[in-house]
């Protein structure tokens, strides 16, 4: 029995746990799961990581029940088949995928999977994230999986809809994303759902400014077939060997122009730099780098999950992580194999 304690990171050590026990096949138990964080245990999406992991893995869990700060995860063998998970808020979709897709990978047939909730919530990667930014990093590595946006849901209403096919992996590659290569372009997109449409002109305006965009670079995607209200405004730079997206959801209080500023500020600095990598994306490479037991990748700031992710992955497989500081802020993250 691994023994965890949460309370250093949040949802996403849950996470990388359950992906990790129900490969190796290794219990866990972690405790003070999210104990830092203002409403601390399991929300309804880190619920749901817990019981489809349990559904996917055939696994014995105690302790999963909202609030709770404590699981005991006990996996069986990994099975394919079509599942069907609805997280019953708003709560992010693809975090919940995040969980799964490694594990169904390793089950000896194709899968499918639909989970509905947020296909667009603060704090997660919006849909295209997963799409556009981390699904083709992973095709580099031997990966055959394809993911859809059936119905774009925001929070608190939810209601969205995704849905992957995954293919079984028949070899990890290992990854080497160094350089980004040449810049291909740039673009932008805004999607707003039952709000007024000043909002979407104003976070276009102030974004473009900051970037320094002609506007029309900045698209409008509409998206009230939401059920409820919403809006995100993506912003992305595609280069040869990697593409960034950086993304700003609002939320009651926060100005369009600030929503702007933040993506804006958030694009901005990953062009600033020359690492391959952003900040996000960082954090979610190291589990896959880690099945396939070696890598590296350049990236040019360690967020808490990165450091976090790099703590505990090392507790159920043999790797090891290590970072080297390069010139003008690059930094090398690699593993190997213990
Ligand atoms: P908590 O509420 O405890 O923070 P959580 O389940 O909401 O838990 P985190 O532990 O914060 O999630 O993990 C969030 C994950 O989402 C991380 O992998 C992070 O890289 C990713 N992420 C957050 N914001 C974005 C974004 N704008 N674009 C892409 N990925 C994102």
């Amino acid at each position: 029995m691994i023994t965890l304690e949460g309370s250093d990171g949040g949802g996403q050590l849950l996470r990388t746990a359950l992906a990790l026990s129900l490969i190796t096949g290794k219990a866990f138990r972690m405790t003070r799961i999210r104990g830092a964080r203002p409403k601390p245990g399991l929300m309804r999406q880190h619920l749901t990581c817990v019981l489809a992991a349990q559904e996917v893995g055939d696994a014995s869990v105690d302790g999963a029940s909202i609030g709770s700060q404590e699981i005991v995860f006990t996996p069986g063998k990994i099975r394919s088949g079509d599942f069907h998970f609805a997280i019953g808020t708003g709560g992010s979709t693809t975090l919940v995928l995040q969980t799964l897709l490694p594990a169904l990978l390793h089950a000896a047939e194709p899968s499918t999977v639909r989970i509905e909730g947020g296909t667009h919530n603060p704090m997660a990667p919006p849909f295209e994230f997963i799409d556009q930014c981390f699904l083709p990093v992973l095709h580099s590595m031997g990966v055959n999986a394809k993911v859809t946006c059936e119905r774009i849901g925001f929070m608190q209403v939810g209601g969205g809809s995704i849905f992957a096919e995954l293919q079984p992996i028949k070899k990890w590659k290992k990854l080497a994303l160094m350089e980004r290569g040449a810049l291909v372009e740039h673009f932008g997109c805004v999607m707003s759902a039952h709000l007024p449409t000043g909002i979407e002109e104003r976070e276009i305006r102030a974004a473009s400014k900051t970037l320094d965009w002609e506007p029309d670079l900045i698209k409008r995607m509409p998206a009230n077939m939401s059920k409820g209200p919403g809006n995100i405004l993506m912003l992305g730079a595609r280069f040869e060997n990697v593409l960034e997206l950086s993304s700003s959801v609002a939320q009651m209080g926060r100005s369009a122009e600030n929503v702007a500023e933040s993506a804006a500020r958030g694009l901005k600095n990953y062009l600033s730099n020359e690492a391959a990598v952003g900040v996000n994306l960082a954090d979610q490479l190291l589990l896959p780098m880690a099945l396939s037991e070696g890598g590296k990748f350049t990236t040019f700031a360690l967020s808490n999950h990165t450091k976090t992710s790099m703590e505990l992955i090392p507790k159920f497989v043999d790797v090891h992580f290590a970072v080297k500081e390069g010139e003008r802020g690059v930094k090398t993250i690699s593993v190997k194999s213990a």
